[in-house]
């Protein structure tokens, strides 16, 4: 048999790897090392050689990105597709045997998935419901305790509750599993909650996947939290083998929970792991890999590894300071359009990489202005939008009556008269008979006179509305079927109504989630026992974003640092490396979240191939107040030798210097940084948006306050500082 193809495109610590016979098997390396090429590579010799068969196979990572490519990557290495392999996500694996035994679970066949927003208003309204003062106990606060609870494992019924704190707590989440049941809807982290203990309670069906996962691969195991690494214990019965791939460098979800020392247990769980390590780095120029390198070194606590690399030195890291976010994303912009335009490269190879979601919108602003396609991973990701998710709910209470959270969105929106009133009084119906809201809200139309007159009317005229779509809409496809909904829900048009600028951009969303459903609904491969509607809506919970409008186009690419793991970009700018920002300031007192910052930073520069930018600005305004940041120490880390900095100054030269210029040092100078503001005898105050051209010629470009932007010649303009 050749294998060749398998073989050659590996060294010799790879090649080992993915032939090494069956067993247990642990890749512990570091960055670009090749790790997740060896895995699929080894998935894919399990199956050539070993004779495994694609069905036998569980792979598993940490985002769908990651999952399709890696899928794909298999497929395209056995020479075949839509094989019965199972690939994917912690999350994505966990709903899919949800569906399949949604009995043995205990859920509703047409269970739907919470996303966090959702989880939130309903944290929300459970708090309500027992009168918990929003003030003492906030809602975030609940969510979380909630959802690391689930992440540990434990249900209520396992907490202490001897003190009154983790008394209320306690309360909370008990009254939230039950509204959970009561509308059909499983959160996030009960995905893999349910799943373990309906794999625990259920041995016929443990056994069944234990004798069908004879292999299991996970990839970027360093980020495996407690539940998770239970599931895969789980799944992986003894007569399977596990091959699992990490770096210990680059574990950034400690605070979600991930146990790094689940590589460590792992050793000790699995007899006879054989531990392989991998250290030639593939990925970036000698530069990039050297500034990663010295960065990490100043972590402690680390299993240690070795990183080299024979690629070029390539050129130096660009830093670039910048005078406010505004500036950053400038200077951002324009230097991506230059490789663009002058050295042709792709969008796509572009990413720009930041600390938090937040910064994202300057970015945007500024590729929108320049009319760059982008695509921002994560963040207010496209499912996640207002409009969408009203859209979406429209179609979960058609699918599930019970969605309580959906019903509670829409009820009335478009308005249709059901006040804050009656929806007490459902609320309240609803908790009194333990039903879904949508139950209590049928008994109280059907029960005349306990409603006003006109309230009940309007309630029931939307029931009749969702009942109607329901059976209207049955037999159209999903684009259509939507399409119907937001004509006859009014939703269209409540949308465009909106004065707002926003109200062109989110109709354009409604049309794309129109096209999202058609693409879907040709080109998704939809699970057994699921119909499509369902799995669309599976699709749009927990893909968030990644089936957003032009996934197929040339576009520049935005992420957080946490959603860019494991993949890579030839060019990379990594913005906002500021003290505060990144190292977030909750972290930089203690020793074990900066050094989980410091991994992150780690991660984010060994995205880059071949260049890397790093910017920061002096003064940024975040969440609406100004803050002044100075360099980030992790800059400081880096050996400075391996660093260019861009002057961001640019001088002014006065008129006096035009006519040969050796007066004798009279000429006034000044310096203006792109950003900063300025004010003009005439046009009052401004920003400085841009300049070009030196000397006498110098041109530069303000946005005044009062009369928007103008070129000056800067030699007369006079401008002084504001
Ligand atoms: P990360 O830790 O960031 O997830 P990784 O260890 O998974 O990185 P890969 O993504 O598998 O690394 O590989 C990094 C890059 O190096 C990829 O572009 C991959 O195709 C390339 N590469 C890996 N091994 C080799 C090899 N033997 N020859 C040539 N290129 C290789
Ligand atoms: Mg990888």
């Amino acid at each position: 048999m050749d294998v060749s193809d398998l073989i050659d495109p590996l060294n010799p610590a790879q090649r080992e790897a993915v032939t090494a016979p069956l067993g247990h098997a642990l890749v512990l390396a570091g960055a670009g090392s090749g790790k997740t090429r060896v895995l699929t590579h080894r998935a894919a010799w399990l199956v050539r050689v070993e004779g495994a068969t694609p069905w036998n196979l569980l792979a598993v990572t940490f985002t769908n990105k990651a999952a399709a490519e890696m899928r794909g990557r298999i497929e395209q290495l056995l020479g075949l597709s839509g094989s019965g392999m199972w690939v994917g996500t912690f999350h994505g694996l966990s709903h899919r045997l949800l569906r399949l035994h949604w009995q043995e679970a205990g859920l509703p066949q047409g269970f739907q998935i919470l996303d966090s927003e959702d989880q939130r208003r309903l944290v929300k309204r459970v708090m309500r419901d027992l009168e918990v003062d929003e003030n003492r106990w906030p809602v975030r606060q609940l969510q979380g305790f909630i959802n690391a609870r689930k992440d540990a494992g434990e249900r209520p019924e396992d907490l202490d509750t001897g003190d009154p704190y983790s008394g209320q707590m306690a309360r909370v989440y008990t009254a939230y599993e039950s509204a959970c049941r009561s509308a059909g809807v499983v959160d996030f982290a009960e995905l893999m909650l349910r799943t373990v203990e309906m794999l625990q309670n259920h041995l016929e069906l443990l056994g069944h996947y234990r004798r069908r996962f004879r292999h299991v691969l996970v990839d970027e195991f360093q980020d495996t939290n407690g539940i998770q690494y239970e599931w895969l214990k789980l799944l992986a019965g003894p007569e399977s083998d596990v091959f699992i791939v990490g770096d210990d460098d680059q574990s950034i979800y400690g605070w979600r929970g991930a146990r790094v020392e689940n590589l460590q247990r792992f050793r000790e769980d699995y007899s006879n792991t054989r531990v392989l390590r991998l250290e030639q780095n593939y990925r970036s120029t000698s530069t990039i890999l050297e500034a990663a390198n010295t960065l990490i070194a100043r972590n402690s606590d680390r299993l240690g590894k070795k990183l080299w690399t024979e690629g070029e030195q390539g050129e130096p890291i660009a830093l670039y300071a910048a005078f406010n976010e505004q500036d950053e994303a400038r200077f951002v912009v324009e230097r991506l359009m230059a490789m663009v335009e002058e050295y042709g490269l792709a969008r796509r190879d572009i990413a720009i990489l930041y600390r938090s979601n937040a910064q994202s919108r300057t970015f945007e602003e500024a590729l929108l202005a320049r009319r760059i396609p982008y695509r921002v991973y994560g963040g207010l990701r496209f499912f996640e939008r207002a409009e969408i998710k009203d859209a979406l709910a429209y179609l979960r209470l058609i699918a599930n009556r019970d969605d309580s959270a959906a019903l509670e969105r829409i009820i009335n929106t478009p308005t249709r008269g059901i006040g804050n009133r009656t929806l007490e009084a459902i609320r309240l119906a609803a908790r009194d008979q333990d039903v879904s809201l949508w139950a209590a809200a049928r008994g109280l139309v059907e029960n005349r006179g306990v409603l006003p007159a006109r309230a009940a009317n309007s309630l029931r005229a939307f029931l009749e509305l969702i009942d109607g779509l329901a059976a209207e809409s049955a037999d159209l496809d999903l684009a259509d079927r939507l399409e119907t909904v937001l004509e006859r829900s009014g939703l269209r048009g409540h949308v465009g109504k909106d004065r707002s600028e926003r109200a062109q951009d989110k109709l354009e969303n409604l049309d794309e989630l129109i096209t999202a459903a058609r693409s879907f609904e040709q080109d998704a491969t939809i699970e057994e026992g699921m119909d499509t509607l369902t799995a669309f809506l599976a699709h749009a919970a927990l893909e968030a974003g990644e089936g957003q409008a032009g996934a197929w186009e040339d576009c520049v690419q935005l992420m957080t640092l946490h959603s860019a793991k494991g993949l890579e970009f030839p060019v990379v700018f990594l913005a906002g490396l500021e003290e505060g920002l990144f190292p977030h300031r909750m972290s930089v007192e203690e020793p074990g979240r900066l050094e989980e910052e410091r991994r992150l930073a780690y991660v984010g520069i060994t995205r880059a191939r071949q260049r890397l930018l790093i910017t920061y600005a002096e003064r940024r305004r975040l969440h609406g107040r100004d803050e002044f940041g100075i360099a980030s120490r992790f800059i400081r880390e880096l050996p400075p030798g391996l660093i260019d900095e861009v002057r961001a100054r640019f001088s002014v030269t006065g008129p006096d210097a035009a006519g040969g210029g050796l007066g004798d040092g009279v000429i006034p100078e000044a310096e203006f940084n792109l950003g900063e503001r300025v004010q003009h005898s005439r046009f009052g105050e401004g920003v400085v948006l841009d300049c070009e051209g030196s000397g006498p010629n110098a041109r530069i470009q303000v946005n005044f306050d009062e009369v928007g932007a103008k070129w000056l010649v800067a030699a007369y303009a006079n401008l002084e500082r504001a």
